[in-house]
């Protein structure tokens, strides 16, 4: 039986994404991205599922959520790519944590921690066109150049460069790895000769071939779907990782012309009955989702009806015959019959990687498989 707001993670679908992953890109390394809670899946049981399915990095954005790894006993390689202005990267050196550098000054802290802890392995982020952080080309020479004197010193290693791509167009994409070519041949004519080269995410990796150099940072299709949609989640094999469900928590018939829920923004055309599903906006339901997403209950699609709550929201159910307690699936893996975060993504005009990242509240994660 299903608890009264339930996450469920298939950690045994996650390794096996990973593992589908792999063998499409055919990359030497693959990393997976487990920030922001893995996606709302679980950080650490989702770190060791990818693992477990051949992934042999890491990727974080932040510093504390690599240290989260390392207190669960985690000692695989992991990167960090987004600081605090005052992070402190002795804890880095000191729990051999690599970090992403992005400007001159952050290379210089970076290598008074490592003076003072141990030597740090750092990945230099370059601009390519994001316009978020990482190295614009203006300051390449110098950085690549102090970066080069501290290998020399021997407190900093260079272990990689990287970047980001847009994901505007593929020439927007193609134009960004020509400028982290750019990139790679100047830090190269510095001295610098980093043995992980990389710039793709899941959209990148799966489509673009020319962007998978040494290593792809995977979160998405990690967890089971595409960013291009369902069909090509399909076609990679990919399994939706997460499934979020609730229990009915009350059930009453009503006639037509009832409204429900806050505003009365859905009237009942007919004499129907409602169920309380107890998700609301609290555990990270899109209000949004009011009025346009689905769910299953008993195996028969439905949609929400009137606004979602902090707390709750109802479905209009018919004649159907529904109980306290029956289960609903708001989504999970459309094979077996029920709604996506694909099809919540499109209902609530958002993408996938939002619907299951804010997935959390008062959900009851639970985990399936595992090794
Ligand atoms: C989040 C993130 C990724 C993973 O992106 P997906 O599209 O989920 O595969 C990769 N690299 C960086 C720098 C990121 O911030």
């Amino acid at each position: 039986m299903s608890a009264f707001r339930e996450l469920e993670v298939d950690l045994d679908a996650l390794t096996a994404n990973v593992e589908r992953m792999r063998v499409h890109v055919g990359t030497p390394h693959v990393m997976a991205v487990v920030k922001a809670n893995a996606y709302g899946h679980g950080a650490v049981a989702s770190a060791r599922a990818a693992l477990a399915g051949g992934a042999d990095w890491l990727g974080v954005a932040d510093l504390t959520e690599a240290l989260q790894l390392r207190d669960a006993g985690i000692d695989a390689p992991v990167l960090a790519w987004l600081h605090d202005p005052d992070e402190d990267f002795r804890l880095a050196a000191d729990a051999g944590v690599d970090v992403g550098i992005s400007s001159l000054a952050q290379l210089e802290v970076a290598a008074d921690a490592a003076r003072t802890v141990a030597p740090l392995a750092v990945h230099i982020k370059v601009e390519t066109g994001l316009s978020r952080n990482g190295v614009a080309e203006e300051e390449w020479d110098a950085v690549f150049t102090r970066a080069h004197e501290l290998e020399e010193e021997g407190v900093i290693r260079v272990r990689g460069i990287f970047s980001h791509l847009s994901n505007a167009s593929d020439d927007d994409d193609r134009a960004a790895i020509a400028v982290f070519e750019r990139g790679l041949a100047r830090a190269a004519a510095a001295g610098v000769e980093p043995e992980l080269r990389h710039i793709a995410a899941s959209a990148a990796a799966i489509a673009l071939p020319e962007s998978r150099y040494d290593l792809v940072r995977l979160g998405l299709s990690i967890y089971g779907l595409s960013p291009y949609g369902a069909e090509s989640g399909r076609s990679l094999g990919l399994r939706p990782v997460m499934t979020v469900r609730g229990r009915v928590a009350a059930v009453r018939r009503v006639p037509a012309g009832k409204g429900v829920s806050y505003d009365y923004t859905y009237r009942t055309e007919r004499e129907t009955t409602l169920a309380l599903v107890p998700l609301g906006y609290a555990e990270g339901i899109p209000r949004s989702a009011s009025n346009v997403a689905p769910v299953a209950i008993a195996g028969r699609p439905f949609t929400i009806s009137g606004r979602v709550a902090m707390d709750q929201f109802v479905v209009d159910v018919g004649d159907l015959e529904v109980a306290v307690g029956d289960e609903v699936v708001l989504f999970g893996d459309p094979a077996t019959g029920v709604p996506s975060a694909y099809d919540w993504a499109d209902a609530c005009g958002t993408i996938s990687w939002e619907i299951v990242t804010r997935l959390d509240g008062r959900v009851r994660r639970t985990f399936r498989g595992g090794r």
